[in-house]
């Protein structure tokens, strides 16, 4: 066992984490299992699985299992559901300026509550157990206050209790700055220190629980016919996330792609088998498209903005200075040819600062009108098979059009495809599309 601990040791030297070489991670988790047949995993509990006392002490019963079947057990938790809202509203209604490194101070308080509360439930059981908080590890962030990324977890101490045989159960969603605060990682954040958690321990799968079984091949509530997907890539993970299936922070996906660490989603409320991401070549069948998502987005219409070097960067150069991100953009030339007209995206919470950025702009950028919409919606068909099948995209205009919906906006990448379309042919559009795709659920 010393040589792993040797390897932990190592993987816990901060930043070295990040650079630990795929094949000696692996060699980490050899180590392990010729040691024994002893398991690492890391699990998560999301709000709605920790949203109670019932809930939380199910899960202390969920956790004991792993436990009783051998396993070492490192468990990070959520607030509980809706806690966190509760804990931003106190931090805004107290402070209209931005709360800086106090709001850290608040809204990572829910995490201590329910990560004390799993601890005690374990230890109502008989199980060995104890609390970190993100300082306590420690997680080392950055100093962005609010939207803090983790530079370094150091295991030393946590890697050392777990294989004494104790349960760490780790708050989730804060970490510490290099000046001694509580930083939290932004809204959803402890899919991430799991993600993090594990990669640093050298954890051989990190389990996501939530309240859904899995990844579908789209929105359920919408496409009564979607399918639970065994298993996804990384890739087409990440896409998904950053498109509105809100199942995982991107973040964690971007982190889990990078470690190589195996994510499985699934349900805290049933035994159902739920979805792993993993690398490409551990897929056997790749489907060409593996799932359709769909995002609210708002557009904006710029009409008659001069045709001449530079104007891009002068509209797009004030926006991302007013950190509004902008997705999907095209560019005409008008009729007269000195000038263009250009639509983009952005995201709808972003639109009315957007174009208050915009119009502050006016004189230099001197176009004729500026034209919000909020009705729109943009829908992304996925997956890494399209590499490889032409025609995905074809299928895509062809099934829309077939519907009599207009597509008002394209993008593509290597793995995607998506248009932007009006809102009101949200469901007519995924549904037609799902099946065009062939992934409806037979029966
Ligand atoms: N409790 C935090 C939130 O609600 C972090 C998390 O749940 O992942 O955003
Ligand atoms: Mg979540």
């Amino acid at each position: 066992m010393l040589a792993l601990i040797t390897k932990i040791e190592y993987v816990a030297k901060g930043s070295r984490a990040r650079r630990l070489s795929r094949s000696g991670r692996r060699a980490a988790l050899l180590l392990r299992k010729l040691d024994t047949d002893m398991v690492l995993i890391v699990q998560k509990y999301g709000g709605t699985s920790v949203a109670d006392l019932a809930r939380i002490k199910e899960v202390a019963r969920r956790v004991k299992r792993e436990v009783d079947a051998g396993n070492e057990v490192a468990v990070v938790v959520s607030a509980m559901a809706g806690a966190t809202d509760g804990l931003v509203a106190w931090a805004r209604a107290t402070c209209e300026e931005d709360a800086g490194s106090e709001y850290d101070v608040v809204v990572s308080s829910g995490e201590q509550v329910t990560a004390g509360l799993l601890a005690l439930a374990l230890q109502d059981l008989g199980v060995a157990a104890r609390s970190w908080l993100g300082w306590q590890v420690p997680v080392r962030t950055d100093g962005v206050h609010g939207k803090a990324r983790i530079a370094a977890i150091e295991i030393g101490a946590i890697a050392r209790r777990l294989k004494a045989g104790e349960i760490a159960v780790v708050a989730g969603f804060q970490g510490i700055d290099g000046q001694g605060r509580i930083t939290t990682l932004g809204r959803g954040g402890s899919d991430t220190s799991a993600v993090a958690l594990a990669a640093a321990l050298g954890a051989d799968r990190c389990e996501i629980f939530t309240d859904v079984d899995g990844v579908y091949t789209s929105d359920p509530r919408i496409v009564a016919k979607a399918r639970k997907l065994s298993r996804i890539t990384y890739e087409e993970m990440l896409e998904l996330a950053s498109l509105g299936a809100k199942v995982l922070q991107t973040r964690s996906v971007a982190m889990a792609m990078n470690h190589r660490v195996r994510l499985l989603v699934r349900s805290s409320f049933n035994e159902a088998a739920g979805t792993l991401v993993v690398d490409e070549d551990e897929i056997v069948e790749k489907e060409v498209v593996s799932g359709i998502a769909y995002d609210h987005e708002a557009k904006i219409t710029l009409r008659k903005v001069a045709d001449r070097p530079g104007v891009a960067a002068a509209i797009f150069g004030p926006l991302a200075e007013h950190a509004i991100n902008v997705d999907m953009i095209v560019q005409n030339i008008s009729e007269d040819g000195v000038t263009a007209d250009l639509t983009f995206t952005v995201a709808q919470a972003d639109l009315d600062r957007a174009v208050a950025v915009l119009e502050e702009c006016r004189p230099l950028l001197g176009f004729t009108a500026l034209t919000p919409d909020s009705n729109v919606v943009k829908i992304s068909v996925i997956g890494v098979g399209m590499r490889s099948h032409p025609g995905v995209a074809q299928t895509m205009f062809r099934t829309l059009a077939d519907k009599g919906i207009n597509i008002q906006v394209i993008s593509t990448s290597e793995i995607k495809v998506s248009v932007l379309i009006a809102a009101e042919y949200t469901e007519l559009a995924l549904r037609a599309l799902h099946t065009a795709y062939g992934l409806d659920r037979a029966g």
